[in-house]
């Protein structure tokens, strides 16, 4: 299938540069056609990667990515951009192992600089409660052969100077889980990437294009109305995370879903000095160190259900307090921007893939406070689900029935505040 986009390139960047012709822009704008073989709800990073697979991986290209925004504008350009795969349960561990996976080369693949910083994760453990899951997650994720190991506080202090690790404070740091292949990403980087590709081999990218109802007849999917009119499909995909128990309420499917927000915060830039993902369920706080040198915030969610997406002072005070328990010489730092995004919580931490009681209504939602580094691999499990017809193994557990037959997948100890 030959690509729509220009391929970037050093002798692409150079006759651009001697010519001074512009770019062409990343991805196009269609008219609404009025039939696709498939509608994907949601232009973030899980949207955008079915789609991505879909016309990639199975030559489906007749589909739709809408949004009623902009791409990236949910939670996909508005989280901390933390990857892993250290995760407590089997199938949680092999499930974002493969996202990482396609991470590690997805700047090859979409031709387009993702930005992929491989720099080691830390879970620090304050109390012997966390030291025993630090414990199990690392055996299980040993089993699955991803590196990850407890590391003492000497250790700790080796790879994050500035870390109190002294007994005076007031929740001493007993251990750590470290995971050396965690890292961050750029987000933006990720979502543009799988939308320039997409639009590349025909998908086409409705923004501004707000699904207000879906059209069920006879436990079937037949399309979406939108307020740029009705679109039909046999194939109507569900991303949209904070939203996504709205949108399946409108095909009558009820979700075990709850929104709550999650803030973040980013501070000035300084010289580079943390280059480990640090992360607290203790203090309910994480950290982590941008290439641009911004000291990147995040926390556990509010803990009321709300789709607000406001910040609060709140917030800033209690993470800051958090903060300077891990590093007090972070004290002069200030903080530039704070803000909010909406997280869409399961009763196990972790996802719902798959099938609903509607035929063609498929789902790939639930995504929590981690669902950015499992964007690639979910896009492809549900593209191999609509190519194939049948549930990747990979994702069969993930299913929405686990709910009716308590078939929980525990990933809270693994998923609260580590993102
Ligand atoms: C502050 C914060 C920090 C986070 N940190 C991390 C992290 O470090 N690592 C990690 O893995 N995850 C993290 N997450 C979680 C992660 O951001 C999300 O799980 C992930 O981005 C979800 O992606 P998505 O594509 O499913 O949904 P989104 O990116 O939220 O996209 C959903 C889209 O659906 C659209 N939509 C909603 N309703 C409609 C409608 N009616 N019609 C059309 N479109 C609609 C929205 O406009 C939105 O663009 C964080 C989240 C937040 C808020």
């Amino acid at each position: 299938m030959k690509p729509f986009a220009e391929r970037f390139s050093a002798l692409g960047l150079l006759r651009h540069g001697l010519t001074g012709e512009d770019w062409p822009k990343a991805w196009r704008d269609h008219g609404l056609r009025r039939a696709y073989d498939v509608v994907v709800i949601g232009a973030g990073v899980h949207g955008l990667a079915t789609a991505y697979y879909l016309a990639s991986r199975h030559g489906i290209t007749n589909v739709a990515v809408v949004d009623k925004g902009y791409v990236g504008g949910g939670g996909s350009g508005r989280n901390t951009a933390i990857l892993r795969s250290n995760y407590l349960t089997p199938e949680g561990v092999a499930f974002y192992d493969r996202s990482l996976q396609l991470y590690r080369n997805l700047s090859s693949e979409l031709n387009f600089n993702v930005m992929f910083s491989r720099r080691g994760h830390l879970t620090l453990a304050h109390n012997d409660a966390s030291l025993r899951t630090m414990r199990w997650r690392a055996e299980v994720n040993k089993v699955a052969g991803i590196d990850s190991e407890v590391i003492g506080p000497d250790e700790i202090k080796r790879l994050v100077p500035m870390m109190d690790t002294s007994d005076r404070t007031r929740y001493p740091i007993l251990g750590a889980l470290y995971h050396p292949p965690g890292g961050i990403i750029r987000h933006d980087a990720v979502v543009w990437g799988y939308a320039r590709a997409a639009d590349g081999l025909g998908v086409h990218i409705h923004q501004n294009t707000e699904v207000t109802g879906i059209d069920v007849d006879g436990g079937r999917v037949r399309g979406v109305q939108t307020t740029r009119g009705p679109i039909s499909a046999p194939v109507v995909v569900n991303c949209t995370a904070g939203w996504a128990s709205l949108i399946a309420a409108m095909a009558g499917v009820g979700l075990p879903i709850i929104t709550h927000p999650l803030q973040a915060a980013v501070t000035e830039p300084v010289k580079m000095f943390l280059d480990t993902v640090v992360v607290s369920g203790t203090l309910h706080v994480y950290v982590s160190q941008t290439d641009r040198g911004e000291l990147v915030f995040g926390a556990s969610v509010d803990p009321f259900a709300s789709y607000s997406m406001r910040a609060s002072l709140e917030f800033l005070e209690e993470l800051a307090g958090h903060v300077l328990q891990l590093m007090p010489s972070l004290s002069t730092m200030r903080v530039l921007r704070q803000w909010a995004g909406l997280c869409d919580m399961t009763p196990d931490y972790s996802p719902i893939i798959g099938v609903t009681p509607v035929d063609g209504f498929l789902v790939d939602v639930g995504w929590g406070t981690y669902g950015f580094k499992a964007g690639p691999a979910a896009g492809e499990a549900v593209a191999g689900l609509i190519g194939t017809g049948r549930v990747p193994e990979l994702v069969a557990g993930f299913d929405l029935a686990r709910f009716d037959d308590g078939r929980l997948v525990g990933e809270k100890g693994a998923a609260a505040v580590g993102h």
